[in-house]
């Protein structure tokens, strides 16, 4: 069976062809066929094109076009022509897998594309203005490249949270914001989801038994609480604002600070979405960059807004993690995963450090050692520390497997 999967940023487009055709899908992942992203951010008005093959062929295009499905479109020429070809023809993907960001209520798996679940992504980009729309726009791009009867598949990033208990997930507003929907939803559910179930694996354990946190901190930050499979509590909210500090977004802030700056400052609802969203987090405190690896620089030549940035950031992660570990009773393992936590040494270490009182043990050794899908914690540790490289592509793949055999 081939997959075709599409994950949609902001600013960027990424798609690759998997192809399962074993009875069910590995357990790891398999080297997709071919690997292509497109992006928007270097140049204004241009989509540079990135393509991989399996093979070992790579191809560059920079295509003057702002029209992500024209894009999307050039992209996928690669797919079936020249030197990064991995198919003859269309008509050899059997389903396509689209990373949905806002599934509401009514999405708790992965579901076949109809024009009634269109409808809903389309009523959901209220919630996720600038996601959905783009993960719209993957959608009907394919209907108009490969026909309107091949299968699609909405893979959801809150699908996975929607187990959140009613406590953990009701903001104690008026009741009626209830009413509205206005709630906790959670997002980089698939990167939990596929990291819970990588860290059962690893541990050689039953999903069932484990109680987990992962820690999801990349340029967008988020954690979660997992206990028998299922997410209880998890740091992002109504949007994915909430929550840790974060590249460029704040986390969360109190909201009276927002009410004073509209109302001492005269501040417009955009010019809040911008500072809050933009403007804020680690590139905002620091100064210098979202990137952690910059910041990291900046405080070896002594920038003090550098370090501050770094130590919110840690103090945040820290206090997080302790309000996770509450919601969960208990700790099998802590997870780290995404660019910063897979890559930063720095950080998992700090943020392990005040957790020494419940038995969690790094080995620094092991932490220093480019660890992936590996176990950092020392022998003695009561909680195991594991880092797993997320594999959200891989993770839509065998959902739109699941969801074209009828399993969840
Ligand atoms: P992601 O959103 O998962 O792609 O993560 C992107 C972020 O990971 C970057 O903005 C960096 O802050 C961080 N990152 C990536 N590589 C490293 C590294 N080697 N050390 C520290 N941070 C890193």
């Amino acid at each position: 069976m081939k997959i075709l999967v599409l994950n949609a940023g902001s600013s960027s487009q990424k798609s690759c062809l998997y192809e399962i055709s074993e009875p069910r899908p590995p357990d790891r992942p398999p080297t997709p066929l071919w690997e292509a992203t497109v992006d928007w951010t270097h140049h204004q008005g241009i989509a540079e094109i990135e393509v991989k093959t399996a093979k070992g062929e790579t191809l560059n295009l920079e295509i003057p076009t702002q029209d992500r499905a024209e894009a999307i479109a050039r992209m996928l020429d690669t797919l079936w022509e020249g030197k990064t070809k991995a198919i003859d023809n269309p008509s050899e993907v059997d389903v396509v897998g689209h990373r949905v960001v806002h599934g509401g209520q009514d999405y708790r798996h992965s579901v076949r594309i109809t024009a009634d679940v269109k409808a809903a992504i389309d009523r959901l980009t209220q919630l996720a203005p600038v996601h959905n729309r783009a993960n719209l726009e993957g959608i009907e791009a394919i209907d108009r490249i490969f026909g309107p009867n091949l299968p699609q598949i909405a893979v959801f990033d809150t699908a996975f949270h929607s187990s959140l208990p009613d406590a953990a997930a009701i903001y104690p507003g008026p009741y009626r914001w209830v009413e509205r929907g206005i709630r906790r939803y959670g997002f980089h559910g698939i990167s939990h989801q596929y990291c819970a179930r990588r860290a059962a694996q690893l541990l050689n354990r039953d999903l069932q038994d484990l109680r987990l946190i992962v820690c999801h901190l990349g340029n967008g930050c988020s954690l979660s609480a997992v206990s028998g499979g299922e997410s209880i509590d998890t740091t992002m909210g109504f949007t994915p604002l909430d929550g840790l500090m974060m590249g460029t977004r704040s986390g969360a802030v109190d909201p009276g600070i927002l009410i004073h700056l509209m109302r001492q400052e005269g501040y417009s609802v955009d010019r809040l979405d911008r500072e809050l969203n933009q403007e804020s987090g680690l590139k905002g405190i620091s100064g210098v960059a979202a990137d952690l690896r910059q910041i990291a620089t900046a405080i070896e030549t002594g920038n003090a807004q550098a370090q501050l940035a770094l130590d919110i950031f840690i103090h945040r992660l820290r206090s997080s993690i302790g309000a996770m570990l509450a919601s969960l009773g208990g700790l099998d393992a802590l997870v780290f995963t995404a660019g910063i936590g897979e890559n930063s040494a720095l950080v998992r270490a700090l943020a392990c450090q005040n957790f020494d009182f419940i038995g969690l043990k790094l080995e620094p050794e092991k932490n220093q050692d480019r660890p992936v899908d590996r176990d950092i914690a020392a022998p003695d540790s009561k909680v195991r520390i594991l880092v797993i490289h997320t594999q959200e592509d891989w993770a839509i793949a065998q959902q739109c497997w699941r969801t074209n055999h009828q399993v969840q």
